[in-house]
């Protein structure tokens, strides 16, 4: 069977990697029709502000498979770098990146026999990007995490450890501090897990987790995580086995597979024949066994380690005169196509079934949704017991009271007597006196605010089945009535 597989070169050493992966691949005698594609830095400077040309999207609809070299974005063109631009249109929603150590390469953990994974999920949280400046000294962002992306994510987690004959799960996250968002991860985790009565698992607070991984890397096989939290527990992963020549990974998402290094253009090393293309070409090999050529894959695994083994290795990865040139290894991998190393037992391999993607917006039910009062952000000038009275007063004239003012998220007023550092931006809770409101209130009382303050943003409180979907400001409900003089305190 021929394989239709879209192949983007990429930037800086990216031909070269690519094109020592390919070179490879090819030999190994799966049939592929490649259709070679543009992104990145020239597709810029013609002016295609996303950095990706419409033959290109066209090609990897078509396709559904690429394999692609790093893209860089040129200082004064396009807006977004042509590597987000794909993952977004083409949703692929899961960041894979296997850690495991190589024979005969040098680093600190040399014979522990790290080999573990980070899927991490990779088009929500902070990472979505959707920031705004409050005030001019008050910057925010928004921390995107939707039941849906905690399902495709942790399901996918699943389903690749069990492709991989893998026995544990880890599940990373703030969780204990980030409640609702975070603590959505850990949820859906739990509530999965048992679908998966094979696999283990375990969930790790995500601090907890890097410091787990520099003390015992061995100890883990899989690891789930939110995106920044992968994005940073993957280059810690890459620096445990020897760097990023050596980190492949894979960007899945429904029905669609990107797969690239882990690295970027290393654009000083651009066309010296120096560079490592291991991690490239095992991006290839993951790809392979996503096509289900297991075979080639575990034969071309198997050359490059015996490769290794043998002490011909480029020049990031040998000691200090002893590199080869990436042509050289290019062919002694393809010269030892057949050989097997004695470090690295070949797994059992099977597909990875990738989850069914449910269609609906609203995936969690909920029989009752109430609104309970609202946030109200003030840009004001005022501090806390001046802002306080003022606001207590208006709100007489309205279905709210005034229930407290938080500051970068520790309450302000009334005051617990401590002083807390203030910016000019104040979260102004009003709760509804009945017990719940509708939106008519909430935009009265925004109107009478705005008689006197300057607004920023609003944001209603709610409860979803009676429980509550907002978070407390750190001392809420644990102050007394209001304190003028402890309030004068806080300034
Ligand atoms: P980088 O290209 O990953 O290079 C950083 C360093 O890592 C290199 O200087 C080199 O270290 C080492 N390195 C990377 N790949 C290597 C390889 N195959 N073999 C041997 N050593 C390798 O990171 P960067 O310099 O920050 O980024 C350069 C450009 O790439 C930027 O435009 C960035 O936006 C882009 N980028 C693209 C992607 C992507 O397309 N997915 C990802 C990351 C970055 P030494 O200097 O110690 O030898």
């Amino acid at each position: 069977m021929t394989h239709h597989i879209t192949l983007i070169q990429g930037d800086g050493i990216g031909p070269e990697v690519v094109g020592a992966t390919k070179a490879i691949i090819d030999a190994s005698g799966v049939k592929i029709d490649w259709e070679v594609c543009e992104a990145g830095k020239e597709v810029f400077k013609k002016g295609i502000a996303s950095g990706v040309p419409q033959e290109t999207i066209d090609s990897i609809k078509r396709t559904r498979l690429v394999l692609k070299g790093p893209l860089e974005t040129p200082v004064g063109f396009g807006e977004k770098s042509a590597n987000v631009t794909l993952r977004k249109l083409f949703e692929t929603y899961a960041n894979i990146r296997p850690i495991k150590e190589f024979p005969g390469v040098d680093g600190p953990y040399k014979g522990k026999g790290i080999d573990f994974v980070i899927i991490r999920e990779n088009v929500e949280d902070l990472y979505a990007g959707i920031e705004y400046m409050s005030t001019p000294g008050v910057a925010k962002c928004l921390k995107l995490i939707t039941r849906k992306g905690c399902e495709k994510i942790v399901r996918l987690a699943f389903e690749f450890v069990r492709a991989e004959g893998r026995k544990t799960l880890h599940c990373a996250t703030k969780a204990n501090i980030m409640k609702f968002s975070e603590g959505m991860l850990k949820k859906t985790f739990e509530e999965i897990a048992p679908e998966y009565p094979d696999i283990e698992a375990h969930h790790i607070i995500v601090d907890n987790c890097a410091h787990q991984l520099v003390r015992f890397p061995d100890k883990f096989e899989a690891i789930v995580t939110t995106n920044m939290n992968g994005d940073i527990l993957s280059d810690l992963g890459s620096g445990l086995i020897g760097g990023l020549g050596l980190a492949p990974g894979a960007n899945i998402g429904d029905g669609i597979a990107i797969f690239e290094a882990v690295h970027g253009s290393a654009p000083k090393y651009a066309g010296l024949n120096t560079i490592n293309p291991t991690a490239v070409l095992f991006s290839g090999v993951m790809m392979l066994r996503h096509i289900k050529e297991f075979e080639a894959a575990n034969i071309i695994e198997q050359a490059v380690l015996a490769t290794l083994e043998s002490g011909v290795m480029p020049q990031d990865i040998a000691a200090p005169g002893k590199g080869v040139s990436t042509t050289d290894f290019t062919q002694t991998i393809i010269k030892n196509f057949g050989k097997s190393s004695n470090a690295w037992k070949a797994r059992d391999y099977k597909s990875l079934v990738i989850p069914k993607v449910d269609q609906r917006p609203d995936l969690v039910p909920c029989s009752s949704k109430k609104v309970v009062g609202v946030d109200i952000f003030l840009d004001s000038p005022l501090f806390g017991e001046a802002l306080g009275s003022s606001l207590t007063h208006i709100a007489h004239a309205s279905a709210f009271e005034l229930k407290m003012i938080s500051n970068r998220g520790v309450q302000i007023y009334p005051s617990a007597g401590t002083s807390p550092d203030v910016v000019d931006l104040w979260s102004c809770r009003f709760m509804a006196r009945s017990g719940a409101c509708d939106q008519a209130q909430v935009r009265a009382l925004v109107a009478l605010i705005e008689e006197q303050h300057r607004w920023v943003n609003i944001e209603l409180l709610q409860t979803f089945d009676s429980k509550e979907a907002y978070s407390k400001a750190q001392g809420e409900n644990q102050s007394a009535a209001p304190a003028p003089q402890a309030a004068a305190a806080s300034r």
